[in-house]
């Protein structure tokens, strides 16, 4: 017999399960992350209608023109930008929904987050404040000026794809810092890491991605 009141559906625990499982099969390592994945509740991060997709490896459309980024690269991204961090504060650019914040803000001492569609921040503010997230300041903006105030920062993450690498995001990283982030036009992005070293920066290349563009300018 199923117990309705565990949850069984689109929703529970078993679902979450099989997700974690298959980002696993695709090679996700750290167990933090995937913890993350299975905590955090993406069904609260997508319309209604599409619900009882929300645990579906799949990039999902959110409104506006703009989609949730897909579990295996929100993983992949998240585990990149740690791998040997020992820092405090990452710069997000691109916040959307918000679900890479959750996924990454609790791994982290503070989460500082971009996004140029103020009515998507407001929403996704609150989404965040619902599930117990304080470690995150937001701001609208124009995420190829990254956010100087707060700079540099340990790890700087961003989930929209520029046709070339932000001079402004290189500027913004600490000693040691990385970047990762979806790098060319639609069609073919790679996304690359890049770490921070003495004299230079150092470049390594994760993958092709597809990712909406990061806009230029208001
Ligand atoms: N991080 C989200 C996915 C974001 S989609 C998730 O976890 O699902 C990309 C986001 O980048 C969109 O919300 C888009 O509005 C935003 N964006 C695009 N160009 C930008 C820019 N120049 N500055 C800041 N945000 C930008």
């Amino acid at each position: 017999m199923i117990d309705a009141r565990q949850g069984i559906g689109m929703t529970s625990r078993r679902t979450r399960d099989r997700l974690v499982q298959r980002l696993i099969d695709q090679g996700i390592q750290n167990g933090a992350v995937l913890e993350q994945i299975r905590n955090v509740p993406r069904h609260l991060f997508v319309d209604e209608a599409l619900a009882s997709r929300a645990y579906e490896d799949t990039a999902l459309p959110i409104g506006l023109g703009q989609t949730i980024s897909q579990p295996y690269v929100v993983a992949r991204m998240t585990e990149a930008l740690l791998d040997g961090f020992e820092g405090e504060t990452v710069l997000e650019i691109g916040t959307g929904c918000g679900y890479q914040t959750a996924v990454l803000s609790p791994l982290v001492k503070k989460v500082y987050t971009v996004e140029r569609i103020p009515e998507l921040l407001r929403k996704t503010k609150q989404r965040l404040r619902d599930l117990d997230i304080y470690n995150v300041q937001f701001k609208p903006g124009d995420g190829w000026e990254g956010w100087p105030k707060y700079g540099p920062y340990d790890g700087i993450i961003v989930t929209a794809a520029p046709s070339e690498l932000p001079e402004k995001l290189l500027q913004q990283l600490a000693p040691g810092g990385r970047l990762v982030i979806p790098v060319g036009p639609p069609g073919i992005q790679d996304l690359v890491k890049i770490t921070k070293r003495n004299d230079h920066f150092e470049q390594v290349s994760l993958g092709a991605v597809s990712f909406v563009p990061l806009v230029k300018g208001k």
